[in-house]
């Protein structure tokens, strides 16, 4: 079990297409997937409302994130932005 890889190879997108594509997700998201395995996705996604919605809910996350980053995307520039944003709400909410 826990030396399981990520993305078990085994699952067959025919058989298993919401397994599949939601183990994709995050690659598809990311651009990372073969063209072939983007092209097993995305017909899943046209025809599966459940997918669709779980992959809307992660391109919503995502582009949240980004504003939150100022848009910059930059993880370390990520991580001071939110560090100052919290250290903000403390100081508002008399914490410091
Ligand atoms: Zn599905």
């Amino acid at each position: 079990m826990s030396d399981a890889p990520l993305v078990d190879p085994s699952i067959d997108p025919l058989s298993d297409p919401c397994t599949h594509a939601e183990q994709h997700l995050q690659e598809y998201l990311d651009g990372l997937l073969t063209t072939t395995v983007t092209a097993t996705v995305e017909a899943h996604l046209a025809t599966c409302a459940h997918c669709a919605q779980a992959y809307a809910f992660e391109q919503r996350f995502r582009s949240y994130v980004r504003f939150c980053c100022g848009g910059t995307g930059s993880e370390t520039r990520c991580r001071e932005e939110f560090r100052e944003q919290l250290v903000r709400r403390c100081r508002d909410v008399g914490i410091t």
